[in-house]
């Protein structure tokens, strides 16, 4: 709720949230929609929603609210006649052709599937996922879609058997003759996702192609578009790998497929900003199709069947550590049942040492000794993870018998970890599967140029 203030404010002007309004201040004028108080934000802040699409908070103080007249500036007319949630039926409908290849699309939720709901200006996910298709009448023209809508929520809400009821349900799909599949997803834990289908997936050789969208459909600057249609000519194309299909830049001219196994989310709002980590992406994609292979090492499409290998054990926990951290907290997890862990350390691998005050590892050599793993990656997600260079990784990765993570990226190790600790529980075996590349990820050297940082990898 906004302050007493500003609701009396509101009142007397019969105001209400999700109008259409004119606020004057400082000498300047901004038209949009009247947003309810964000959940946490400051109660004497009147936020609005310009027509561009983003929020703007003022200051009660020397503000003049009034509602706008029907000449001025309109928010989008049409979708103030949206039922929040409810589909138009018309919007349902999407003639496929037959004779295109066949593709299976899994919508699971995420921006990509949600709309905004102008009369508040949150993000909803629509009631019926067939409505994006709508949004992209172009993909009839590269594929005979087959829709699903196997899960339905945001992907912070994802876990363990959600990767395995995907990857059931990818297998499916392609051993049912379909040329490839196209999983709609959100963005935050897309990566996650993508390394666990990578795992989860035995002998792969067709496209699997994560897709999401920073911006929902309805907008103006959307990406859920153009990357659904290049994720429709990824998963006919020859690549048969699981891998993450995102705008390549700020501006909508190509896509990347990244390799599931070495993607991760670098941004929070930018439209590309999924990136290649430690290795070119597998391929820039064009909206007209064309494909620009930018890493030779995938593997090529084959027609064999897809199998599952899908055993894990969960119980696997990532920690980071920083300057002043207590190494307790494992303690804690090891008492909770947790079976081994991924920590992110600093640099080429560091970890306060028994010099500082809460040593890491000796608590880790306590653990190790007693058969718990510890994978080392690093909180640089570029570069690799060095065993050797100085004496303190020395300590971790010889006396305290912690596990090199080498190039992979946290979130890759995390999951690797829970599907190496579902196949052995001893010691040396995990040490050696989580060493072993299975799924592209450890590269077998990091080159220099796969640093990305403001698209460097374009
Ligand atoms: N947090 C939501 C999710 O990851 C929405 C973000 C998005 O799709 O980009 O599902």
């Amino acid at each position: 709720m906004y302050s007493h203030e500003i609701q009396r404010i509101l009142k007397r002007k019969r105001i209400r949230i999700g109008d259409h309004v004119l606020i004057e201040k400082a000498r300047k004028r901004y038209f949009g929609l009247l947003m309810p108080k964000p959940e946490f934000g400051e109660p004497g802040t009147i936020v609005m929603k310009l027509d561009n699409g983003y929020n703007i908070g003022f200051g009660a103080k020397g503000l003049n609210i009034s509602k706008a007249k029907s000449e001025e500036p309109e928010a989008v007319e049409e979708e103030m006649e949206y039922e929040l949630g409810k589909t138009k039926k018309g919007l349902l409908k999407t003639d496929f052709d037959p004779k295109k290849p066949k593709v299976s699309l899994l919508s699971t939720g995420g921006t990509i599937i949600s709309r905004v709901d102008y009369r508040t200006g949150g993000v909803y996910a629509v009631e019926n996922p067939k409505e994006l298709l709508h949004n992209v009448p172009e993909i009839a023209k590269i594929v005979n879609l087959k829709m699903t809508n196997p899960l339905n929520k945001m992907s912070e809400d994802f876990d363990h058997e959600d990767w395995i009821s995907l990857a059931k349900h990818v297998a499916k799909e392609l051993n049912s003759g379909k040329k490839g599949v196209i999983i709609t997803h959100g963005t935050d834990t897309l990566h996650y996702t993508s390394a666990a289908l990578s795992f989860f997936l035995k002998n792969l050789y067709k496209p699997v192609v994560l897709a999401g969208a920073q911006r929902s459909s309805d907008r103006g600057s959307s990406d859920a578009g153009m990357n659904l249609v290049c994720a429709s000519h990824v998963a006919i194309s020859n690549i048969g790998e699981v891998g993450i299909c995102m705008h390549g830049n700020m501006s909508d001219n190509f896509c990347y497929f990244i390799r599931g196994t070495k993607a991760r989310k670098m941004h929070a709002t930018r439209r590309d900003a999924f990136r290649s980590v430690n290795e070119p992406p597998l391929a820039k994609i064009f909206p007209d199709g064309k494909i620009e292979i930018t890493n030779r090492k995938f593997r090529e499409r084959k027609d064999k069947k897809v199998g599952l290998d899908t055993k894990i054990n969960e119980n696997v926990a990532l920690l980071k550590a920083y300057p002043g951290s207590d190494p307790k907290v494992i303690d804690y997890y090891v008492k909770n049942g947790i079976k081994g862990f991924v920590v992110e350390a600093t640099g080429m691998g560091h970890l306060p040492t028994d010099v500082s005050k809460k040593p890491w590892t000796t608590v880790i050599k306590k653990h190790s000794e007693q058969g718990i793993p510890f994978v080392i990656t690093s909180q640089t997600i570029y570069g690799r993870v060095s065993p050797y260079v100085y004496t303190n990784l020395r300590k971790l990765f010889i006396e305290s018998k912690a596990i090199p993570g080498e190039d992979m990226l946290s979130e890759t190790a995390y999951v690797k970890l829970m599907w190496v600790l579902g196949k052995t529980k001893k010691f040396e075996e995990i040490r050696k599967l989580m060493l072993t590349n299975y799924a592209g990820e450890i590269t077998p050297r990091t080159e220099i140029n796969t640093f990305s940082v403001e698209g460097l990898n374009e």
